[in-house]
């Protein structure tokens, strides 16, 4: 699969749309490079697409619709077993195009292809989540069902940090309800998904139902303008994230936008210390840092609780192996890009302006090549920080010393992201005040990574969330249909059946 990406001769290649069951050029005139992380390399480009690229897929969308609507569902869901088994029989070069576009090891893009086909297991049920109500004699004679119907054609943007799993938190959804479907990967990964449409096709999945559509801020722009499309799902930075739910919803479309985080993790005397500091240290330095939970800052209760923590935290990720993803010994990988990398250096060097103690200091790399940052520590954190105010996306822990719960609680709800925290107690008391007070939308006990599964439904709130539909689960169904009111009054006519 790996060979596929360069073209015979060395050059590179640009990626084409998806429309109507076909590969084509986009009207682009400038492209994006797409780099594998640990190298630096060049290993593709992105065109930048243009309305009229949305336009066309769209279309394709839309003529595709009637005939995939008229599908039964137990029809449409045969598309999507199909389509597993054949993720299953090739996650292995899957997950290594996946390493090679975002840097993550083996093991997390194994990971990230495992979330992305537990996806299609539970869009499988669609059957189930689509059912509608019904309820008789809500007066004499008169009953009332309420129908759950497809609407048409909906659209995702997605990230760079999850390349098979987030967009299918959520087309298998859309099209398992019956609706057809435009998807624009980030213009820094679009390989994974690429690989993902051509085995859909091969799982008998019908022309013009799922598009593909290569851009940035201009595509994105035409997809929350178009006409033609129902519905917009965003996953990306916050800011990004605000403007395209205000641009959706402006031209009356459904919207939800997942967007940045700051995640917290308090730590009580009473946490076992050697599982809470493996998983602490997993969490925050798991994919380079950069999933939307994982762990930022970590808030020790009390003085010894807070030394223990630090020196148990320092000594683990001393140890930590980084290197290119492709070799199995690599415990982190790169970050995305040489931006992402020099943005998180100086988010660093702010933490130390601003007093704090680096204690391990992961812009001293022995990586000469791609874009490495390794495990830092950074201790003495204080809520007026940038570092402790700002989301990192890179591989570094922050320690701040608190000296209750309650303030550990307020000290997190006064972020202006609430995607996750978790909390190490093994207190239930505790962990009852924490879930009940702490704002974000999903929270862990003795968890490092709260990630909900497919069947559950996932999404933050406040600047982490924009919408009122979270993402797959029960609440996809939710997001992709409309409900019908039927009222019905059935008058016997006592002379028909009447035998002689
Ligand atoms: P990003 O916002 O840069 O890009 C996301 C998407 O938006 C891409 O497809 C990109 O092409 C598009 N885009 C970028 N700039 C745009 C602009 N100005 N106008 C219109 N579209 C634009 O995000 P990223 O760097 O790819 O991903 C990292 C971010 O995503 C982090 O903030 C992370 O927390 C967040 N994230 C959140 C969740 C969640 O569930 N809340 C999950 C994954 C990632």
């Amino acid at each position: 699969m790996l060979n596929g990406i360069l073209n015979k001769d060395g050059t590179v290649q640009t990626v084409e749309n998806y429309i109507q069951g076909q590969w084509v050029h986009s009207l682009a005139t400038e492209t994006v490079d797409v780099m594998n992380p640990a190298t630096g390399q060049v290993i593709a480009r992105t065109p930048l697409g243009t309305a009229e690229d949305v336009n066309r897929a769209v279309q394709s969308a839309k003529s595709a619709f009637k005939p995939w609507r008229d599908t039964p569902v137990i029809d449409r869901v045969q598309v999507l077993f199909r389509l597993k088994t054949l993720l299953e029989e090739n996650i292995d070069d899957l997950a290594q195009l996946c390493t090679v576009e975002n840097g993550k090891t083996l093991a997390e893009s194994k990971g990230d292809m495992r979330r992305a086909i537990q996806m299609i297991e539970t869009a499988c049920g669609m059957p189930t989540l689509l059912m509608g109500k019904y309820l008789e004699e809500i007066a004499s004679g008169i009953d009332c069902q309420a129908a759950r119907q497809p609407m048409g054609v909906f659209s995702a943007i997605t990230p760079f940090n999850f390349p098979p799993m987030v967009p299918m938190w959520f087309w298998p959804f859309a099209i398992a309800s019956g609706n057809t479907f435009v998807l624009k990967p980030s213009e820094r990964v679009p390989l994974t998904q690429i690989e993902f449409f051509k085995l859909a096709e091969k799982a008998g999945l019908p022309k013009g139902v799922l598009n593909m559509v290569h851009g940035g801020k201009a595509t994105v722009e035409a997809i929350c303008q178009h006409p033609d499309i129902q519905g917009v799902s965003f996953v990306g930075s916050t800011p990004v994230a605000k403007l395209v739910y205000e641009k959706a919803t402006a031209t009356g479309k459904r919207a939800q936008a997942l967007g940045g985080a700051k995640n917290f993790m308090i730590t009580l005397p009473d946490a076992n210390m050697d599982l809470t500091v493996k998983t602490i240290v997993e969490s925050c330095t798991g994919c380079a840092g950069q999933r939307c939970l994982a762990g930022s800052v970590v808030l020790g209760v009390g003085e010894s609780t807070y030394q223990r923590i630090t020196q148990q935290i320092l000594d683990f990720s001393k140890n930590i192996i980084v290197g290119d993803g492709l070799d199995p010994k690599s415990q982190v990988g790169p970050v995305i890009s040489k931006a992402a990398q020099e943005r998180v250096k100086e988010l660093i060097q702010s933490a130390e302006d601003e007093g704090a103690t680096i204690l391990l200091d992961g812009r001293k790399t022995a990586h000469t090549t791609g874009f490495f940052i390794n495990p830092t520590v950074i201790s003495g954190v204080t809520p007026d920080m940038r570092i402790a105010k700002e989301e990192v996306f890179g591989p570094v822990i922050c320690l701040g010393k608190v000296s209750s719960l309650d303030e550990a609680i307020d000290w997190l709800n006064t972020s202006q992201y609430a995607n996750t925290a978790s909390l190490f107690t093994s207190s239930g008391a505790a962990a009852r005040q924490f879930s009940y007070g702490a704002s974000p939308g999903m929270l862990g006990i003795n968890i490092g990574v709260p990630a909900p599964m497919a069947f559950f439904s996932f999404g933050g709130a406040k600047d982490s969330f924009f919408g009122d539909i979270k993402a797959h689960g029960q609440a996809s169904a939710d997001f992709y249909t409309d409900t019908k009111v039927t009222i019905s009054r059935w008058v016997k006519d006592s002379n028909i059946w009447a035998t002689s």
